[in-house]
């Protein structure tokens, strides 16, 4: 299964134009209007809550405790299990009702098919390689015929599917034999089951290397291995050496050096954060940025497409989801046990961590478990403007991970990575707005109130001044900001009025610009002004719609 592109260049907007409908939502008893109307957002918590008590009560009881008592007295673990149980329920109905089950469904089977095979390769087979040689064993194999027989495997046992995939190919012919080489490991041990489909599953592999002459021949060796175990453990040992080579080996090396699967976090050195090469020039010592990573900029276009699919799991993968031992210091800071006190890393930074305690550990489960539905809804219990974080916006959440001598988690690729899986759903504009008026895992404003008959005026659109008209609206305020730049208006059927609930947008292609063609709106401060072309602008609309 492929990963669809997420990143720059998106479908232009007269391309998808005509692809927008009406939204007819997965509850017959909702309209599209009825999500901008308070009193309907409550009705569609409690079927939200019916939802999840037809499915699992016991939970729904737990959950209800905790919304009752606004989370007085549970300890911090608890209602981190608790959120992290209950938001797939949270992704389920939301694509229930804007009708995007099989997204979500295709989202969480192609991760787990990334976690099934790239992970299985670089956490098992790669692990246990390098445990099993030494770099001195390399002079006595023949390199040549090594790299040639993985090929054939690669062509034998998973012919031509990722043939533009590389790394996805190989991971899927080892993790087959590794799991292969598991199951036989099972058998001889008496504590399993029997496997019935063991045997089938071998004689495949032996069929099809048999088949094929020159496989036939490149492995005579592990075909006069009556034993299926070792056969298997034959075949496997190929795939074990070619992974030790390639780690050791300077050619191999080089056709792997992108590869997740051998990407290791490394040491961080806190006087070289930037790193820099030094130069003579007229006379004087200079700093410039590695000539092999400089990016000429063209314009005003985006020079940052953000992480691709596999490194952000990549990142997942390296995080150790420490609020189950509630020591997730990216989001609540790392403390020092004798006094409490915030910790200071040696470069003088305080490690708050996130500043708005965003539930970033949880969020990592849920976003391994492929939801990204359901992961957006725990970021934005916290941190319902996210378009305005994650990367290159912040890092306090960086900093603070526990990982303070290598490489940490990269959280803010990982955060904006799940908004953009979302936006970029069938209807996943209209999701995310959702969630900022409805949020059944925000137990503290899961719905946003009524009108209250009083009215606000904010001055200055920034960061702090969306935010605080975000909380102000939930909190039933009428909210007017003005800003010192002109902010221009947005299509009246976009914005949507008095009247008038907004279109409903199916897909957020429509919405997105290029940014070097795109012209200012005045809208979001700094966020509009202050940061050029490393930073999608595309956010600041999601925002101002
Ligand atoms: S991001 Fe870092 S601190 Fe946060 S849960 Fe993961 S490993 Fe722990």
């Amino acid at each position: 299964m492929e990963f669809s592109e997420r990143v720059p260049p998106y479908p232009a907007a007269d391309v998808l134009a005509s692809a927008q409908v009406n939204l007819a939502l997965g509850f017959t008893a909702f309209a599209y209007a009825d999500l901008y109307e308070p009193h309907r957002l409550r009705d569609l918590l409690a079927l939200f809550d019916d939802y999840v008590e037809d499915r699992n009560p016991a939970l729904a009881t737990e959950f209800g405790q905790y919304r009752a008592t606004l989370c007085e007295g549970l300890p911090p673990q608890t209602i981190s299990d608790l959120l992290v149980r209950m938001a797939p329920y949270v992704g389920e109905f939301v694509a229930k009702l804007f009708g995007v089950a099989s997204e979500r469904d295709r989202q969480r089977a192609a991760i787990q098919e990334e976690l099934d095979t790239v992970f299985v390769f670089r956490n098992e087979v790669l692990a246990q390689a390098q445990e099993k040689f030494r770099p001195e064993d390399l002079i006595t194999w023949d390199l040549q015929q090594l790299q040639r027989q993985i090929e054939i495997l690669i062509h034998i046992i998973g012919p031509g599917v990722h043939a533009s995939d590389p790394e996805r190919a190989l991971a899927g012919v080892a993790s087959e034999l590794w799991r292969l080489r598991q199951r036989c490991a099972a058998r001889t041990s008496s504590k399993e089951p029997a496997d019935k489909r063991l045997e089938q599953d071998l004689c495949a592999v032996r069929a099809r290397i048999e088949a094929d002459s020159e496989a036939r021949a490149t492995f005579a060796d592990c075909l006069t291995e009556t034993r299926a175990q070792a056969f298997v453990l034959a075949l496997y040992d190929r795939i074990e050496r070619w992974s030790f080579a390639a780690r050791h080996d300077a050619g191999i090396n080089a056709t792997v050096v992108n590869w997740v699967s051998f990407k290791q976090p490394k040491k961080t050195d806190f006087q070289h954060l930037v790193h820099a090469e030094q130069l003579q020039r007229d006379g004087y010592q200079v700093l410039i940025g590695p000539l092999a990573r400089r990016r000429r900029r063209d314009g005003f276009a985006l020079t940052d497409s953000r992480y691709d699919e596999r490194h952000v799991l990549y990142e997942i993968d390296h995080c150790i989801y420490c609020h189950e031992r509630d020591t997730d210091s990216c989001s609540k800071g790392m403390r020092n046990r004798r006094d409490g006190s915030y910790k200071v890393n040696p470069l003088g930074v305080t490690l708050t961590g996130c500043p708005l305690e965003e539930k970033i550990s949880e969020m990592h489960v849920l976003k391994r478990q492929g939801d990204n539905i359901g992961a957006l809804a725990l970021i934005m219990i916290d941190n319902p403007m996210c378009p305005g974080t994650g990367h290159r916006i912040c890092n306090d959440c960086m900093k603070g991970c526990i990982y303070q001598k290598t490489e940490p988690v990269n959280i803010p690729q990982i955060e904006t990575n799940v908004l953009t899986e979302v936006l970029f759903m069938p209807w996943g504009f209209e999701i995310y707005g959702l969630f900022t008026r409805w949020n059944p895992l925000n137990v503290k404003r899961p719905v946003a109130l009524p009108y209250n008959g009083k009215n606000v005026l904010i001055a200055g659109l920034g960061p702090a001044g969306y935010t605080l008209a975000h909380y102000l609206l939930n909190e039933g305020f009428g909210v007017v900001g003005i800003d010192g730049l002109k902010i221009e208006p947005l299509p009246r059927d976009l914005s949507g009025d008095w009247d008038q609930p907004p279109r409903p947008v199916r897909d957020f292609g429509e919405l997105y610009e290029a940014l070097d063609t795109r012209v200012m709106t005045g809208f979001g401060g700094v966020a509009e002004y202050g940061i050029t072309v490393r930073w999608d602008k595309n956010f600041l609309k999601v925002i101002y719609l």
